[in-house]
């Protein structure tokens, strides 16, 4: 089998709450998504998405990946999109760094594979556990009052688990801590996600002054070296996120017990085969994953259901429908939230059938 065509498609994705906003003041209104179509000469075609947080939240942006398919994509002409080692190899080889342009075209190949093998991918890429898998809801960054009102709304939408998005002015995050955590249940978890916004200093004056709340402290600073030094003088449950884009780092994080979780996003590690490899070392050392992607429509959603519902729910912290965030549906067969979970599809590959009339014409085409 030989890929014979690479396309682009470019589709905007309103929030129903209109904006999303964290750390520093960075905020989005409407998600510029690319959908990557790759076609072979069998007739069997296969989509991924990448849909970076804007271009201020990681080493991505929207343009990136549109211009990163015309520079990679003449190289995969001809390629067997089934030999995903070998796929990821002629990448790097072709294009240094820039995951996030490799992540869609590297998870349409496994589309492609798990349609020819006649399988969901998640019982391709380790099998499917239980009927569903748990989500979180991230919280916007509004004020503590806005954010604890918005708890019930989500609870009546099966979320147990929020996830705060704080990481702005240190005295205001602590109330905002304070004002959710009155409004949690037995049983609910909550995170602060600082998103790299605190300096060191400001995120020990926030982990002190929440020292008897119950709630996971998420990448508070911008770089490792500082993680680190605030995990070492707090008691409280710590996810790298930002920090973890590959595997020398996993590993470094792990030898210095530098956290007890670590937020997984496919687009981050350059797709699934490499986030798989990083989620299966997680899963033999014990350490708990949130399992996402920066950000997307329909068919990241069903990626991210693949790799979460083939993840042994012990290791698997949580996961996300972001799908449910955004106002406009790309594909049919996608996964939808009930009750606070989702599941993988049944069908083969992926499980999901874009709607091309909302794709529109391709940006880029590559044959
Ligand atoms: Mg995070």
């Amino acid at each position: 089998m030989k890929i014979i065509r690479l396309l682009a498609y470019r589709v905007e994705l309103p929030l129903h709450e209109t904006t999303y906003k964290w750390s520093g003041g960075k905020s989005v209104t409407v998600f510029d998504s690319t959908i990557i179509r790759v076609e072979t000469d069998s007739g069997l075609v296969g989509h991924g998405e990448c849909c970076p947080l804007g271009p201020f939240y990681l080493p991505a942006y929207a343009e990136g990946v549109r211009a990163g398919l015309s520079e990679l994509g003449p190289h995969l002409l001809g390629s067997d999109p089934r030999q995903l080692g070998k796929l990821n190899r002629l990448m790097d080889a072709a294009l240094k760094g820039h995951p996030y342009v490799k992540s869609a075209i590297d998870v349409a190949c496994w589309d492609i594979l798990g349609q020819q093998a006649g399988l969901p991918l998640c019982e391709l890429i380790g099998g499917r556990y239980g009927e569903n898998f748990p989500l979180y809801r991230a919280i916007s960054q509004e004020s503590p009052d806005d954010m604890a009102r918005r708890v019930a709304g989500y609870r009546a939408e099966g979320y147990t688990r929020f996830q705060l998005k704080v990481g702005g002015n240190p005295d205001t995050d602590i109330e905002r801590i304070h004002a959710v955590s009155a409004k949690l249940q037995r049983g609910d978890v909550l995170v602060a996600d600082a998103n790299t916004g605190w300096l060191p200093h400001q995120a020990r004056r926030v982990t002190r002054a929440v020292r008897n709340i119950d709630v996971y402290i998420e990448q508070p600073c911008l770089t490792y070296e500082e993680c680190l030094t605030v995990r070492r003088g707090t008691d409280h449950p710590f996810i790298l996120d930002e920090n973890i884009d590959g595997l020398d780092v996993l590993l470094r994080a792990y030898s210095d017990g530098a956290m007890d979780g670590v937020n997984l996003k496919i687009s981050k590690l350059g797709g699934l085969t490499r986030t798989v490899q990083v989620r299966d070392l997680c899963i033999r050392l014990g350490i708990a994953m949130t399992l996402e992607d920066s950000w997307g429509g329909d068919i990241a959603t069903a990626a991210i259901a693949h790799l979460a519902h083939s993840t042994p729910p012990e290791l698997l912290f949580t996961s996300t429908d972001f799908n449910s965030y955004v106002t406009v549906s790309t594909a049919d067969g996608a996964p939808q939230r009930v009750n606070g979970r989702l599941a993988a599809s049944h069908e083969t590959g992926l499980g999901v059938r874009p709607r091309m009339d909302v794709l529109g014409k391709p940006v880029v085409v590559v044959e």
